[in-house]
């Protein structure tokens, strides 16, 4: 349930509110709005307290979440959800954000070189790989700690913070001592293990969309990370099967407004994974900007022949420069900004 406090209530009601929350077994959530703070008390039996919360001083109502998922919902919190990440980066307000870099790390000659060109052309987030979820286990399967490094080093001198995938437990707490946000791929989205510890460690979360994965299990993977603490999450649309198979994946810009209707976290789109054509990529970013998505997700290669991971549908570094230029514009027609 939602609890609602009074427009002034003082700092030791609030306190007492969120303790007798605590004393009852379950963990607050607090939301500070801009008016009134919120506190979500979430689980089973949670409704048989609301008399007594009601009866506190500081609280003004308490209203039940209908929604499966609580946390993620727009019910429990109306204002959209401005993730902040290092380096003064904040995903969800009228800034769009394009992430972009190769599809895994390769050498630090080629991740530097991409990361230098992807910052130029306007990109404000480093992504690479370096621990590789691939179909076969005969592919690449990335540098693992020693990409991570190399990841951080070209964070630090392109002054862009990074992103990059966790697939393990193990992974997620190496992740969060190197990275700046950790993405959780399409195929671990319910790895419900991997989502906790996601939700209990402090960096922000790049939740990507399972290929079957429906929007209500995507929030509800959100919600395992919410619900252990964690409330800087953004959730990532990257293409879903379907019975076509002229692309690689079927990109789900249904999903955009959908999600911005039942969920107050940012969207971030992956037109890379979710065509998987380089010639298409461009394309269909724009529609994703025009959709309402909050952030793009950008495979680029300077050599996309020869790289290891996802040539297909990464963009040379001059088609990622032109295709910047484009976004801006499509970004201003929809009252955003990017460039
Ligand atoms: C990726 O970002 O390179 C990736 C593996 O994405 P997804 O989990 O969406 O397939
Ligand atoms: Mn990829």
């Amino acid at each position: 349930m939602i609890i609602t406090l009074k427009k002034g209530a003082k700092r030791k009601e609030v306190e007492s509110v969120i303790d007798k929350i605590k004393n009852l077994g379950y963990k607050p959530h607090v939301s500070k709005g801009k008016d009134v703070t919120i506190i979500g008390m979430i689980g089973e039996y949670a409704e048989k307290y609301k008399d007594s919360f009601e009866a506190m001083d500081a609280v003004e109502h308490i209203s039940e979440i209908q929604k499966p998922y609580k946390l993620a919902s727009r019910e429990f919190k109306k204002e959209n959800t401005i993730v902040k990440i290092n380096r003064n980066v904040e995903v969800g307000g009228k800034q769009i954000h394009v992430m972009a870099g190769p599809c895994a790390v390769e050498t630090k000659e080629i991740l530097f070189n991409t990361a230098k060109t992807v910052k130029a052309s306007g990109a404000t987030i480093l992504r690479g790989g370096a621990f590789k979820p691939r179909s076969s286990p005969y592919a690449f399967q990335g540098l693992g700690e020693k990409g991570l490094k190399y990841m951080e080093a070209a964070g630090e001198k392109f002054h862009m913070p990074t992103v990059s995938e966790a697939m393990t437990v193990e992974e997620v707490t190496l992740l969060s001592k190197y990275c700046d946000v950790i993405q959780i791929g399409a195929r671990n989205i319910q790895n419900y293990d991997l989502l906790k510890a996601a939700g209990k460690q402090a960096k922000p979360v790049l939740l990507k969309r399972g290929m079957a994965t429906t929007i209500k299990e995507l929030l509800l993977s959100a919600e395992y990370i919410l619900s252990q603490g964690n409330y800087n999450v953004m959730l990532c649309e990257r293409g879903i099967r379907t019975f076509e198979d002229s692309t690689r994946f079927t990109l789900d810009l249904n999903a955009v407004p959908v999600l911005k209707k039942l969920t107050h976290l940012p969207i971030i789109l992956d037109p890379s994974h979710g065509i998987g054509i380089r010639e298409h990529v461009g394309t269909m970013a724009k529609a994703c900007i025009a959709a309402g998505a909050d952030g793009l997700i950008i495979e680029v290669h300077p050599n996309p022949e020869e790289a290891l991971s996802d040539g297909p549908q990464s963009l040379l570094p001059d088609q990622f420069a032109t295709l910047m230029k484009e976004l801006d514009l499509i970004a201003k027609a929809v009252g955003r900004e990017l460039l």
